[in-house]
């Protein structure tokens, strides 16, 4: 039976609650523990897949195919375990099932309630698995005192009374404000948040005190005192210039010591810190320092391409350089020479995207990249967009592009390189989906393994001709067209196992220009950058040497 840590937030919203909560399995682990990370997030959608990445970040999908919070993203970076469908659920999921079990009569005409049957729905999520981890560490998504969360509170305040005693704590995150006027830390919106949390039965046992300022013994005493935690479990977080320092700054502060403590295990086994010293070393002693070009859609969320930055921050960590990596909107350059922008970087990187809005841009910047021999990482949609761009160009299909823009503007204007898939294999299954279908949850998603061809760039960088990456999409670049791109060049170097499904593409005559159909920095680690994105920025700090 797996111990449970709680964490919670309060005060204010983006405390770093998702971070904490990585770098406390980080250091779990480091002590020999197995661990397993989960988010509850009390919005009513079912779940992001559908959510604007303006405005809620990136998708982050995992192995087993579902659309989840970027949050995972960084439990998977910090801890290396592949998140599962089942480390996420949104309360309309929830509610979902409960309706669903409703309908179906399960609950054989009862009247339904938040309690108990919401909270039963909750608590069998967070049991699942609980037999496989040591720790399970589950965030509860907003801020203590939200309507929305009250059911989750209501939970895992059950959950921890019916599991035997000291097998659940409690972590809150609170902030500490500093008034410059006084010069000093206020505590009473900590105290405030942890009288609202014990108001409906959660103590905390931990408590995680953000400040920009160091917090003083004496304010340290008065927080455990009213609070009612002890001193030592009274942790600082304080500012860091990389995400990557935090499973070191929570040690040396004793996070991971007060979690042990509250749960009684004594002596607390020795941490193995050695994976996070290196690092740190890495991150500390880059040399130099490469500019790549992010050349896309939703340039003014940094969350939206919330894993790609972290890749390339991980592919410089490799090459011990520090990536400088700027956003550029396509739409600048729709009808225009993209050179202004472009030039002075050492590599071009076009994400993932959807909608026809700006593609016009990213295929230019595919062109630019391609002649001017610039590395080039063109990412699902910027895959497609390479593929176009070979077949106009160089191919002579003038009007090739994706049947995606035809479906939205709702007519044919496109020689159809990039088609609408309605079927593939997974596995053993075949999977079939309708033009009809384009909402949420109907896309190619999850893991799917790619055979690279022996002798290509890809099977270099990777290092194996067989790998396994995950995918997000609907359209796919049609077969039709592979022999003649591949005469002009353009190398269909990685397909899917039945040999049907293009899922790697690279120009022949170029040092470095891979198109992939599929989202290679879900899966890249500090701790082990993703070949593609270390191999990406080797090459453009080649490139760098060259200017
Ligand atoms: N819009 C494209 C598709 O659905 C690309 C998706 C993506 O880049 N994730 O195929």
């Amino acid at each position: 039976m797996a111990r449970y840590v709680f964490i919670t937030g309060g005060v204010v919203s983006s405390l770093g609650k998702g971070l904490a909560s990585a770098a406390l399995g980080a250091l779990l682990q480091a002590r020999g523990f197995t661990v397993r990370l989960r988010k509850l997030d009390p919005y009513l959608n079912v779940d992001p897949g559908t959510m604007s990445p303006f405005e809620h970040g990136e998708v982050f999908v995992t192995d087993d195919g579902a659309e989840t919070d970027l949050d995972l993203g960084h439990y998977e970076r910090f801890t290396g375990v592949p998140a599962r469908k089942t480390d996420s659920i949104s309360s309309g999921r929830i509610y979902m099932n409960v309706l669903e079990k409703e309908r179906r009569g399960d609950y054989l005409g009862k009247t339904i309630q938040v309690i108990p049957h919401v909270t039963n729905e909750i608590k069998d999520f967070l049991r699942i698995g609980d037999d496989e981890v040591d720790f399970m560490l589950c965030e509860i998504g907003g801020t203590v005192g939200d309507i929305e969360g009250l059911p989750f509170f209501e939970a895992i305040r059950q959950f921890a009374q019916e599991r035997p005693r000291g097998q659940c704590i409690f972590m809150h995150l609170t902030l500490l404000p500093y008034l410059a006027a006084s010069s000093e830390l206020k505590t009473k919106p900590t105290q405030h948040s942890v009288k609202e949390l014990r108001s409906i039965g959660i103590a905390p046992d931990v408590l995680v005190c953000r400040s920009e300022h160091p917090i003083p013994e004496k304010e340290r005493a008065k927080i455990a005192l009213f609070c009612n935690v002890r001193p030592e479990a009274v942790i600082p977080a304080y500012d860091l210039t990389s995400i990557y320092e935090a499973p070191m700054a929570y040690h040396r502060v004793g996070l991971d010591q007060a979690v042990l403590d509250a749960f009684m295990i004594s002596p607390a086994p020795r941490p193995d810190l050695r994976r996070w010293e290196d690092v740190m070393e890495r991150l500390n002693h880059a040399e130099g320092e490469v500019r790549v070009a992010i050349v896309g859609k939703y340039t003014q969320l940094e969350d939206a391409y919330k894993s790609i930055a972290e890749a390339l921050t991980h592919g410089g960590m490799a090459n011990r350089v520090r990536v400088r990596a700027e956003w550029i909107d396509s739409e600048i350059f729709e009808d225009a020479d993209p050179s202004p922008h472009l030039e002075g970087f050492h590599a071009i990187l076009v994400p993932g995207g959807f909608g026809e809005r700006g593609t016009e841009g990213k295929i230019r910047a595919a062109k630019w990249a391609r002649e001017k021999k610039i590395p080039y990482l063109g990412i699902c949609l910027g895959m497609q967009m390479a593929v176009i761009e070979a077949a106009r160009n160089m191919a002579g299909l003038k009007d090739a592009g994706s049947e995606e823009f035809d479906h939205e503007a709702g007519g044919k204007r496109f020689t159809p390189v990039v088609y609408h898939l309605k079927e593939w294999v997974q596995g053993n299954h075949l999977i079939e989906r309708k033009v009809e279908d384009d909402k949420g949850g109907t896309m190619r998603l999850g893991a799917y393994d790619a055979h690279l061809a022996e002798g290509s760039l890809v099977a270099r960088v990777y290092g194996t001709t067989r790998i396994e990456e995950r995918h997000r999409h609907r359209y796919e670049v049609d077969l039709a067209y592979r022999d003649k791109l591949e005469e002009c060049g353009l190398k269909f170097s990685g397909m899917s196992p039945d040999g049907r499904l293009p899922e790697i593409v690279e120009h022949a005559g170029h040092p470095w220009f891979i198109g992939v159909q599929f989202h290679p920095e879900l899966k890249s680690k500090p701790f082990a950058p993703h070949p593609l994105f270390a191999d990406f920025v080797r090459a453009a700090v080649e490139t760098s040497r060259l200017v």
